[in-house]
């Protein structure tokens, strides 16, 4: 999850009565108290206006996350969910690597250091049986006030067509895009408190088009990463900035899956609190949460946590993070700091 601040692991939620995906409240505009339907896209003729809420209504629910989410909510209402975490583990044969929209070699690279920074061990042990990296869809999830005047919920519209109403929106219709598009997905953490306890799933973790959010379109223009709540970034050249967060947004994800399956309500996160309350939210993001909340988000906390460990661990070498790091070396020995 980012907001106003950023958009990764999508704090989304789910909302029980609907069963439609909430969208990240940091992402929700602050700029307009009121939206008016079409009003807002004043620049569009009324042709282009009606094509475009076309497209993102074919696209509503269209993506990978909602094939992954209606299995994951079939077999809780089939009660189908497999019990057993031991058998759950074992049935991961291998890691699906899926990438499209973006070059080969990139994706490589990026993969391939997500892979280098958690064990197939550890992965698996999170229930983590794929990394797909979507960069030809734009994840826009709408709230119920959206200016398209359209349902709420998750839609996955293809990178191109976004890119091209992108091309043609004024700077305040980019800045609305820009909180409401998400980088990235992960499934254990949505569920965690739905489920009862001791049951299990396999999903993978998701990173879609990183163009058009608010972290990433602050970080391409050469922004002080301070400016835009990155501060763990300022000590990284500008011109790997980009790529190390595409990665740790990986990782943040991978890490709430761990959470989900290896420290939610066991004696472990009694610790993990211990720790986090001793050093204060760990980036200003898992403060921001804190505040939208009124509550210490902890997995939040641990999976910037491990954004940071293995991608900056440098950042972590102070007082304060000392506990947080000793935390991650003897509970997690897999996880490679960078
Ligand atoms: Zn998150």
């Amino acid at each position: 999850m980012d907001g106003q601040e950023t958009t990764d692991d999508l704090g989304l939620g789910i909302d029980p009565t609907t069963g439609n995906f909430i969208a990240d409240p940091t992402q929700i505009s602050t700029s307009e108290t009121e939206i008016v339907p079409g009003g807002f896209f004043d620049n569009l003729t009324p042709e282009l206006f009606q094509e475009m809420v076309d497209i993102f209504r074919k696209s509503k629910n269209s993506g990978p996350s909602h094939d992954t989410y209606d299995g994951i909510l079939q077999d809780i209402e089939n009660n189908t969910l497999s019990s057993d975490y031991i058998e759950s583990v074992t049935n991961i044969s291998d890691m699906h690597l899926e990438s499209k929209g973006i070059d080969q070699d990139k994706a490589v690279e990026i993969i391939y250091a997500v892979l280098e920074s958690f064990s197939g061990e550890l992965l698996k042990k999170g229930l983590v049986n794929g990394i797909e990296l979507r960069f030809d869809l734009v994840n826009v999830q709408l709230p119920d006030d959206n200016p398209l005047g359209i349902e709420s919920g998750e839609y996955c519209v293809s990178a191109d067509s976004f890119e091209q109403y992108w091309n043609i929106f004024t700077d305040k219709q980019k800045d609305w895009f820009s909180r409401h598009v998400f980088r990235g997905e992960s499934y254990a953490t949505w569920f965690k408190d739905n489920l009862s306890a001791g049951k299990y799933f396999s999903s993978p973790i998701v990173l879609y088009n990183q163009s058009f959010d608010l972290m990433n379109i602050g970080l391409k223009s050469n922004k002080d990463p301070k400016e835009i709540g990155l501060e763990y970034l300022e000590s990284i050249e500008p011109s790997s900035r980009q790529d190390l967060y595409h990665i740790g947004s990986l990782n943040h994800e991978v890490a709430h899956d761990l959470y989900a399956y290896l420290i939610h309500g066991t004696e472990l996160d009694e610790k993990w609190r211990e720790v986090v309350d001793q050093s204060g939210n760990v980036t200003n993001y898992a403060q921001y949460w804190e505040e939208k909340n009124s509550t210490r988000d902890y997995d939040e906390n641990f999976a910037e946590a491990i954004r940071i460990y293995t991608t900056i661990p440098r950042y972590m070498d102070s007082e304060r993070f000392t506990p947080i790091q000793k935390f991650i070396a003897e509970n997690f020995p897999d996880i490679k700091a960078a």
